[in-house]
């Protein structure tokens, strides 16, 4: 049976609300207060399987690679390759399922193997080697241009012809629980004459996937279509957090750089490319029509609901300040990374791309705060009568996605950070 086949059931018991099903098998790493050496797993319900005790098992074969998995990043196994990815999925599909008793029936390895997921403390899954943050959004870019530029021709004109990014910071990746200390920087208030030094004043979250490279290209190397996506391990969470007074002053004429240099939280679970085959869908029509180079034959877009929810202290919940979907973005992951690597540059097993604030077209799918508030004359009303502008100390930010099929969900789980003051 195919990993993703909607007939699949495990011996785990999962929740149709799970984000973990057996058909999602998302790859993290984690320890546990008995074992502290972090290591690769994979979700499965409400537990956590682990791939090393699998692997010095011989419960999956790994040949030469045998160990890949008692690694504190999922690095080295994601340079073998997207046919071991495959057949390590199938494998670990196997071992999991109703009908298979080598796991199921053998009560000393599952002790040892699958642990309860409230028991495990999970880290940043990979080494992340680059950074790099893309502008995809044709609703995002729209609204920002609006906000900033001009009502009438809010795009610049070269954004309808390339994939809008820059390189950003690898340093400053973190998982999701850790805390985000307010940058600090130099800002300048347009009605201010010179810049002073301090807390950022104006702080943002931006919803962004993160795409997570698994394979290296050559420097000098165009990629094609089916190259690039071979390429894309898979799909994580990510907030690029933002700071908007520092970039307001800094962007001209190299863009942002301290503004987004801070953090970036990212969910500690890589959902796979496989597992998101069943919800590709192609995007929003792209008028003019891209350069040969960018042009797409295949589906690159994916139906994924996506949720904000803020919780600022004193609230009883996070309270949903967005809801959008993955499926609106313009330019695709594909695209992207054919663009990065189009000038010659290499791209590396560990890089991370961020496919920029995911906005939609209606009101309540708006991906940050700048524009949910549209720039601080609009505040959001949170219950309690609490409202807010940009984040304030103490506030803090989740993220949710997941793919809805019939009766079974793909997800993510979750992407949190909560401001802490910069002194
Ligand atoms: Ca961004």
């Amino acid at each position: 049976m195919h990993p993703n086949d909607p007939g699949l059931r495990s011996f785990v018991d999962v929740d149709p609300s799970s984000d973990f099903p057996i058909r999602n098998l998302p790859y993290g790493v984690f320890s546990t207060s008995n074992s502290p050496a972090p290591r690769v797993g994979v979700a499965i319900g409400n537990h956590v399987l682990d791939l090393a005790v699998l692997d010095s098992e011989g419960l999956i074969d790994l040949g030469a690679a045998k160990g890949v998995f008692a690694q504190s990043a999922i690095n080295a196994f994601m340079a073998l390759g997207p046919k071991v990815w495959s057949q390590t999925r199938t494998r670990i599909s196997q071992l999991l399922r109703h009908d298979n008793a080598e796991l199921r029936d053998n009560a000393a390895l599952r002790k040892r193997a699958l642990l309860p997921r409230d028991q495990v403390t999970l880290h940043l899954p990979l080494e992340v080697k680059g950074f790099t943050d893309f502008y995809s959004s044709k609703e995002h870019a729209t609204n920002v241009g609006t906000m900033f530029r001009d009502k009438t021709n809010p795009l610049l004109p070269n954004w309808l012809h390339i994939p809008i990014g820059y390189n950003g910071r690898a340093s400053t990746v973190v998982v999701s629980g850790t805390k985000v200390k307010r940058p600090r920087g130099q800002l300048k208030p347009p009605s201010a004459e010179l810049p002073t030094f301090g807390p950022c004043k104006r702080l943002d979250f931006e919803l962004e996937i993160g795409v997570v490279i698994g394979q290296p290209s050559a420097m000098g190397e165009m990629l094609t279509e089916a190259q690039a996506e071979a390429m894309i391990f898979g799909f994580v969470l990510l907030n690029d957090w933002s700071a908007r007074d520092i970039q307001q002053w800094e962007y001209v004429p190299l863009g942002p750089f301290q503004a987004k240099a801070f953090a970036t939280s990212i969910s500690p679970w890589i959902v796979t490319r496989e597992a998101l085959e069943p919800f590709r869908l192609h995007g929003p029509t792209q008028d003019p029509m891209p350069l040969p180079y960018l042009q797409q034959r295949q589906p690159n877009n994916y139906d994924m609901a996506l949720d904000v929810a803020l919780r600022a202290p004193g609230m009883a919940a996070p309270a949903s300040i967005c809801t959008t979907n993955f499926k609106y973005m313009y330019w695709s992951s594909v695209q992207q990374l054919v663009h990065h690597a189009s000038s010659g540059c290499a791209m590396n097993v560990g890089d991370l791309l961020g496919s920029g604030t995911i906005s939609g077209p209606e009101k309540h799918q708006r991906g940050s705060l700048l524009e949910i508030s549209w720039n601080g004359t609009e505040p959001v009303e949170l219950p309690g009568g609490i409202k807010r502008s940009f984040l304030e100390d103490g506030d803090s930010l989740s993220f949710h996605g997941w793919c809805q099929g019939n009766g079974y969900r793909i997800g993510f789980g979750e992407v949190e950070g909560t401001i802490v003051p910069s002194a």
